[in-house]
């Protein structure tokens, strides 16, 4: 990468920043060499230009006294973050803020006062990692012993603490992040207030173990800090105003562009997490052979792009709202006539960030930034009681947001958004009383949506695959199927491309080409994120690789690299593929891919089939894992790397149990013993997981 004379300023005043403050006007020498040449680039990279990487800084100069960090991968951990800041402000007077652990240091943990409040709202992504922006914090409050400003004993004996961890418990690692970081803390001397919460998304009750902890956690919080509960008021964070002199036509007005480069058309690297590269779909087409199930599969060029992958990483997607959705938000809120009036947001108050740039108009906000067709949240069901149309329709929020069953059968297993489930409870009445502030804040910024990248570097390293399946569900008592954003988008611009003859309607109201048509001729914002799913470095190495339905997709990239390694004269090891799915006439996946290896690979590729719909017993790939038993633990005794791809919940736990069946039954060893060596496979990296 090019350093420029900015970057060689501002790493020149980072040094000076850090070193003076780190001394604080005694020994510059000591603290400096506890910083590495790639710690500092490194902080130098993070670093915008003009903002304060101090906390207590930032604290001290927006008179705060409780900040929440938040490690989020996917939006739901940023968003119970900003939750905790209302509810300490409304409630208890507390004077909060949400930080982004990427934004700040953490070397001065141990100054912050005994009389504030640090919360973690931690989420612990894929094995056990940290999310992105957790990463450097993670590494700093688990290393042996972290480097603070003072010699204290015990180095954060002042902080006070609270700490809520997201994680899904059908991977090994459960709540990882908030449980490692609780236990560094609490070594550190650290004093927790009310209980470190896990909230669970593998049993599908996050939103309820959250709004579970978050009670007992303020009364203790309470208790210590001596606050005192008042009556919540709402009030707004972010002040909209109507811009009458810019209409969405005026160049400065960003109508869904995702940041300001790609607004003035001078979009440039690197891509992102916050800057999506507008990529072109080269082709796309179905992969099922059935009429009413669909799967993707779709050819991204990111040619034009500095952006490289590696076969196992996953690319995303950043979607938009499909225009049937955004027009029931836009008018249940009473908003359908002002939807192209320009509009400013600001934050009233210094550390809340506008989560989308402005000026912009309502249309846009809601189309491409907001996450309205989400599972609603109990807590914002409460919140919105207060500007209820009338009285019954007031009633019913609040027993919605009261009682968790009712809310559960009313509304979540209807799979409701809040434009839906708020027309249902008004009886159409408009919700006008809103403040679209009140909206900004309770709902989740729209997120990206990650793929298992289906092509091999190896093979086409400017083009990304991915396979996805169309999310559509028919749900009893519900007159249109629930349809996933991401997907359905997709499939629309799938249609667009081929011209399709009889596009779906719900597909033909996205807007497909974008803000100011900026995505016309097929083209879709994405940026690719690396992962540890990876080929073995040795291609002679034996693999196995258990993926059914759109599991397989890293595998095909998997067998198209050895299939190209073959083809350029290399050795590869045995390769095993188990793939599953209703029917081999119906959505069997990439056939054609496979007999293609065969051809090249030879002896070397096997693809092990689990049809669930065609004999008279249900067959997946765990029971033709387990009729390999031999074959299986042989190539491990080998070294076999042992991979699994697909449906976090059910599958990928059943191969896990399964697989250690195996070695328990093949090598005559207990099933504890054989279990502790499948987790030490997982240690080694020899068993991977790619699960969701
Ligand atoms: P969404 O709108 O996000 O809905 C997803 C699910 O959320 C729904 O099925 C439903 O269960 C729930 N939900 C949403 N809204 C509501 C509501 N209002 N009420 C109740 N429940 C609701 N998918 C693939 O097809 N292929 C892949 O290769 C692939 N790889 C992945 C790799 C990783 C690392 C990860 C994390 C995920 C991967 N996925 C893959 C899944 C993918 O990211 C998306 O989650 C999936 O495509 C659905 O996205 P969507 O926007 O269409 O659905």
């Amino acid at each position: 990468a090019g350093v420029d004379v900015t970057d060689f300023i501002v790493l020149a005043a980072i040094l000076i920043g850090t070193v003076a403050y780190f001394t604080k006007g005694k020994l510059w020498a000591v603290k400096k060499d506890t910083y590495s040449a790639s710690q500092l680039a490194a902080a130098n990279y993070l670093r915008k230009p003009g903002k304060t990487r101090n906390i207590i800084e930032k604290m001290e100069e927006s008179g705060k006294n409780c900040i929440i960090f938040f490690g989020s991968q996917t939006g739901t951990a940023e968003d119970y973050a900003s939750r905790l800041a209302k509810e300490g402000k409304s409630r208890f007077g507390l004077e909060t803020m949400v930080a982004d652990l990427e934004d700040y240091d953490y070397d001065n943990l141990d100054a912050i006062p005994s009389d504030k409040v640090v919360m973690f709202v931690l989420a612990t992504y894929g094995e056990g990692e940290p999310t992105d922006n957790a990463v450097e914090f993670y590494e700093f409050i688990t290393s042996e012993s972290p480097s603070f400003s003072f010699d204290n004993d015990p180095p954060l004996g002042n902080l006070n603490y609270v700490a809520f961890g997201l994680g899904n418990n059908t991977y090994e690692h459960y709540n990882s992040m908030v449980r490692n970081v609780n236990k560094a803390l609490e070594k550190l001397g650290a004093h927790r207030i009310g209980e470190a919460g896990e909230g669970d998304d593998g049993a599908g009750t996050m939103e309820e173990d959250f709004l579970a902890w978050k009670d007992p956690m303020w009364r203790a919080l309470a208790e210590k800090m001596g606050l005192e509960e008042r009556e919540a008021v709402y009030e707004p964070i972010f002040g909209i105003v109507e811009k009458e002199d810019l209409t969405p036509d005026s160049p400065e007005v960003y109508l869904g562009e995702p940041n300001k480069m790609h607004l003035n058309g001078t979009a440039k690297g690197p891509f992102n997490a916050h800057n999506p590269y507008i990529a072109p779909i080269r082709q796309s087409y179905e992969l099922f052979k059935v009429k009413d199930r669909n799967c993707l599969h779709m050819d991204i060029d990111i040619s034009g792009a500095n952006l490289s992958y590696q076969t196992g990483d996953h690319v995303a997607v950043w979607p938009t709202n499909a225009g049937e959705e955004v027009d029931r938000f836009l008018d249940i809120f009473g908003l359908t006539s002002k939807r192209h009036n320009v509009i400013s947001v600001k934050a009233l108050e210094p550390t809340a960030k506008v989560p989308f740039p402005t000026p912009t108009t309502f249309d846009a906000i809601v189309r491409y930034h907001m996450e309205i067709c989400a599972p609603v949240s109990r807590q914002f069901i409460a919140t919105l009681a207060a500007f209820a149309p009338d009285d019954l329709a007031k009633a019913e929020m609040t027993k919605l947001g009261n009682d968790k069953d009712y809310f559960h059968s009313k509304v979540n297993a209807q799979y409701l958004n809040i434009a839906r489930l708020l027309a249902i409870v008004s009886k159409g009445k408009k919700w006008t009383n809103v403040p679209f502030s009140a909206l900004i804040e309770g709902i989740t910024k729209l997120q990206p949506r990650y793929y298992s990248i289906s092509s091999s570097s190896l093979e086409q390293p400017k083009m990304v695959s991915i396979t996805a399946v169309v999310e559509a569900q028919h749900l009893p008592g519900r007159g249109d199927p629930f349809r996933g954003v991401s997907t359905n988008y997709l499939l629309a611009l799938k249609e667009k491309q081929n011209g399709d003859p009889n596009p779906t309607p719900f597909g033909l109201s996205y807007e497909i080409t974008g803000p100011r048509n900026k995505y016309d001729g097929i083209h879709l914002p994405v940026h690719i994120r690396h992962s540890n799913f990876k080929l073995p470095s040795d291609p002679t190495k034996p693999i196995i690789m258990v993926g059914p339905g759109t599991g397989v997709a890293p595998f095909r990239g998997f067998v198209r690299e050895r299939k190209r390694m073959a083809e350029n004269g290399q050795a590869v090891g045995k390769t095993i593929l188990f793939f599953g799915c209703r029917k081999s006439t119906e959505d069997f996946l990439y056939e054609k891919d496979w007999e293609e290896a065969k051809q090249v690979l030879g002896d070397k590729f096997e693809i092990v089939l689990a049809f669930s719909r065609e004999g008279p017993k249900k067959v997946y790939v765990q029971h033709r894992l387990k009729e390999r038993a031999k074959e299986v633990n042989e190539l491990l005794e080998q070294k076999a790397y042992f991979y699994v791809c697909g449906d976090a919940s059910n599958m990928a736990r059943e191969v896990n149990a399964v697989l250690a069946q195996i070695l328990s039954g093949e090598r005559g060893i207990s099933e504890g013993r054989a279990e502790d060596i499948v987790k030490q496979m997982r240690a080694s990296n020899q068993y991977q997981e790619d699960v969701w």
